[in-house]
């Protein structure tokens, strides 16, 4: 945690960003709940458990510039809420997500599934990948047995 937690510091850093004590009770917050899809609401509710001072227009700037600098992704699942979500360390791609339209949970999927379509789009369409996301909907192994 404190590891990741410095990383952050110096992306920001190198960015001439300085992570702020509240910028780091958000991102702190992003670290422990890292397996979880959480909306600017979410995060602004776990923060202000640990710090009350701070206010959702503050989380909210937070957020925007993590997304900015590339430390979080901002994610619809098609529900109309923006998510963020901590890029694993060292991550070239998004990694991907399958989201149960039964019961709503979401499983990742860290392997880059796309290299063979990254190289057709590439050739096919002289285009420059840089990034993709990809989300399945389906239902999930809980809820179709
Ligand atoms: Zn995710
Ligand atoms: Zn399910």
């Amino acid at each position: 945690m404190e590891d990741r937690i410095e990383n952050i510091k110096k992306q920001l850093h190198s960015q001439s960003y300085k992570l702020t004590p509240q910028r780091e009770v958000t991102v702190r917050v992003l670290l422990e709940r890292e397996q979880d899809h959480l909306s600017a609401e979410d995060v602004y509710l776990l923060v202000k458990d640990k710090a009350p001072e701070i206010g959702l227009a503050t989380v909210y700037r937070t957020l925007e510039l993590l997304t900015e600098l590339k430390v979080v992704d901002k994610i619809n699942f098609g529900d109309g809420v923006s998510r963020y979500d901590l890029r694993k360390e060292g991550a070239e791609h998004f990694h991907h997500h399958l989201v149960c339209v039964e019961c709503g949970s979401v499983t990742e999927i860290e392997e880059d599934l796309l290299g063979d379509v990254e190289d057709i789009v590439e050739s096919k369409f002289e285009f420059d990948v840089r990034d993709h996301r990809l989300t399945f909907h389906g239902v999930c192994k809980n809820c179709h047995n």
